[in-house]
């Protein structure tokens, strides 16, 4: 048997990746050997952040072995984890999303609170067991709530995370918002990514009452500009709602400067988007201002519409 694995969610963001990088040191402190891993490519952020603080990637899997041990950070529902997490043996979870399809043979700790970031709940058991944290690893804490918070731009940001940042950046020394517009910025360089690419990066699968749903959200400081491949991620969306037998595929483009979207919504059920935004889509397409965030200003919105 591999020893422990800790993971975070299928489509990785920062947050997914150096949770997973933060949780095998917290773990290493405490006196245990885990290994972190990623379910997917890093994207451009993360590759920034991780080379920035000069971090490896946490090698690749695709799926696990029956009774391998293993602890979640940033998810739980078992459609964004890893292929076989049915048949793991999860020892402990950090999350910060509402849980759902979850369930365990055995008792596990389980550790969720209502934040903008899994490792702002991260830098608290750091605290909450007298653990240090040096300079490169503030710099990787730091790069994930930046990344989820949008740099306190998002209505997911609570006062948790924000003296998080400010701990964080005093800890590694850096400037926060350049640092964070930086890193955010390096983000938002999709010019080489294919259609399928994009749409697949930052991808979330959900159920919607009986209807299967992709939500999936890319960053931009330009959204004229990624408008422009807007029938070419057409063409992509088309063909993943063939294939998965999705319902609705909604892609959401956000301007992270101006903090507004653009989204574009295709299947059999675009009308749960319809109702929930009280907008009639125009060529597939409907701006949404003041919505940045997918888990709270998307998903709830389509879920409680559907
Ligand atoms: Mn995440
Ligand atoms: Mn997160």
């Amino acid at each position: 048997m591999e020893k422990m694995l800790v993971f975070g969610h299928k489509s990785p963001d920062t947050d997914t990746i150096c949770s997973a990088i933060v949780m095998s040191d917290f773990q290493k402190k405490l006196g245990k050997e885990v290994k972190a891993v990623r379910l997917g490519e890093l994207n451009k952020e993360t590759k920034f952040a991780l080379n920035y603080f000069g971090f490896e990637a946490p090698e690749l899997i695709s799926k696990i072995e029956e009774g391998q041990e293993v602890i979640l950070v940033d998810h739980n529902e078992f459609s964004q984890s890893v292929d076989g997490i049915e048949k793991a043996k999860i020892k402990m979870v950090v999350d910060h999303h509402r849980i759902c399809d979850f369930n365990t043979a055995e008792p596990l700790y389980y550790r969720a609170e209502p934040v903008g970031c899994t490792n702002t709940i991260l830098l608290k058991m750091y605290k909450e067991n007298g653990f240090e944290i040096d300079k490169k690893l503030a710099g990787l804490m730091l790069s994930a709530i930046i990344s989820d918070t949008l740099l306190l731009k998002s209505p997911t940001k609570t006062d948790e995370d924000e003296k998080a940042i400010k701990e964080l950046a005093q800890i590694t020394g850096v400037d926060y918002n350049s640092y964070g517009l930086e890193m955010l910025k390096a983000g938002t360089d999709l010019s080489d990514y294919t259609a399928e690419e994009l749409i697949a990066l930052d991808c979330k699968k959900c159920d919607l009452k009986d209807k299967k749903a992709k939500v999936a959200q890319v960053n931009t400081a330009d959204i004229t500009e990624m408008m422009k491949r807007k029938a070419d991620f057409e063409v992509a969306m088309e063909k993943d709602i063939k294939t998965n037998g999705l319902d609705i595929f909604v892609f959401v483009i956000t301007d992270i400067l101006e903090s507004n979207s653009q989204a574009i919504v295709l299947g059999e059920s675009t009308e749960i988007f319809e109702k929930g935004f009280g907008k009639k889509l125009e060529d597939n397409t409907a701006f949404l201002p003041g919505v940045v965030s997918r888990k709270k200003q998307i998903l709830p919105v389509l879920q409680e519409n559907a």
